[in-house]
């Protein structure tokens, strides 16, 4: 029997889940990967296998009232047919939000979902669709191990003076402080560099996550010291349809002048804005890209997203006193040749120079010359869920036997 192992990402409507062999003193192996889109409402479901190969899908009809419950229902159903000799020995959830509480990966009870729950209110667009499976979970599993992995525990590094708001302090008491995200994405990126450049994981290096959400994080010594993503995911970069960093004066605003009741405004931000906004054609680099030629929109909004990260990669080498590492990742820094050379081509300042035939054929190393160094790496959040969710999962075991 293999044991294995299920890491979920669960969104308002979507359920992403991978499925991970356990063996003995190695890494997690991923071999099965799917989703279930369209929750609530004419749902689908697809599965592939490590080749992209489409091993399974299934589509249901508005009326079937398919949600969250009844694709993890059928997702256990599935794999005990798929399942050769595999036996899921535990659950690894993304969960956006640990708060303060949670600087590592925890074992969830009673106790720690309650915990979990006091969290919405600082995501509340995420936290309570990452918390539902974990519910489900305990209600239809009840004897199945699960673990909470936290988007915001990486950057619990960072110093005092880099989490905290100009406020009165009673504000920094009631937690509203900078916690930063993409956390799941930064701790890959740093357990990778060393076979990239061993230098890089003693060095001053700048990540740049772009995905439809956006940040840059700083590392020293392969840890978080600065990130552009402060109380909310909205903070910092502009993104799909985040506005990214704004003065929070355009809030009140939005609230006093426009009348806009205070849902509709983050709505606006969260939904509305960034990318989708600026172009009011798409939240989507590669429709921005195509169209950037002929509309002026488009290419208005890549040029804002471009220049937002050049000028925020600029405060962050303030933050590390120097650079010597810059990495590109997610859906936007692993596939757009463009932002890439663009971004670089803002930073000559800073000693980046582009390796433009590197760059094209998608990396590892995109630069050349003595200064910086920059890299294409691609991101694998699932596989840090699984790795801490194994080591939680060992941690607890030899807690019960000794
Ligand atoms: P998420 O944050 O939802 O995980 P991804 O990391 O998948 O997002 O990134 C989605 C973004 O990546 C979109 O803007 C998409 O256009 C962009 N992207 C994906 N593939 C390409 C490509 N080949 N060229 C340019 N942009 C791409």
């Amino acid at each position: 029997m293999i044991p294995v192992l299920i890491v979920l990402n669960a969104g308002s409507s979507s359920l992403k889940f991978q499925v991970f062999d356990l063996q003995d003193g190695e890494e997690p192996r991923l071999v099965w990967k799917g989703l279930y889109e369209g929750l609530g409402g004419s749902a689908h479901f697809l599965v592939k296998d490590t080749n992209s190969a489409l091993l399974d899908e299934m589509t249901w009809g508005s009326g079937d009232r398919f949600g969250h419950e009844e694709a993890l229902i059928h997702l256990v159903s599935w794999l005990s047919q798929f399942k050769d000799d595999r036996k899921p020995v535990a659950i690894g959830h993304r969960v956006v939000h640990g708060g303060e509480a949670f600087s590592s990966p925890v074992l969830v009870d009673e106790a720690i979902i309650k915990k979990l729950e006091t969290l919405v209110p600082l995501a509340p667009l995420h936290q309570p669709h990452n918390l539902e499976p974990i519910r489900i979970v305990r209600r239809r599993l009840p004897g199945m191990p699960q673990v909470a992995c936290f988007d915001t525990a990486f950057h619990q590094t960072q110093s005092d003076i880099a989490s905290l708001f100009a406020l009165p302090r009673e504000m920094r008491e009631s937690g509203v402080r900078r916690y930063g995200f993409h956390g799941l994405s930064y701790d890959y990126i740093a357990s990778v560099l060393k076979d990239y450049d061993p230098r890089l994981k003693e060095g001053r290096v700048i990540v740049a996550h772009l995905g439809n959400g956006a940040s840059l994080c700083a590392f020293k010594d392969g840890v978080s010291i600065a990130t552009t993503m402060g109380f909310s995911a909205l903070d910092g970069l502009p993104m799909g349809t985040r506005c990214g960093a704004i003065d929070a004066g355009v809030v009140f605003f939005m609230l006093r002048e426009m009348k806009l009741s205070p849902e509709a405004a983050e709505r606006m931000l969260y939904t509305k804005s960034g990318l989708l906004g600026v172009s009011g054609l798409s939240n989507d680099m590669r429709v921005l890209r195509t169209n950037a030629g002929t509309n002026a929109d488009a290419k208005r909004a890549i040029d804002l997203f471009v220049y937002r990260i050049t000028r925020e990669i600029g405060s962050l080498v303030a933050a590390l006193g120097g650079l010597d590492g810059l990495v590109f990742t997610a859906g936007i820094g692993e596939n757009d040749v463009a932002t890439r050379a663009e971004v670089i081509a803002g930073l000559a300042w800073a000693g980046l120079t582009l390796d433009a035939a590197a760059n094209s054929a998608g990396g590892p190393r995109i630069s050349t010359g003595s200064g910086p160094t920059a890299w294409v790496i691609p991101t694998n959040e699932e596989l840090v869920i699984a790795r801490q969710t194994r080591s939680v999962l060992g941690a607890a075991q030899a807690r019960l036997a000794s």
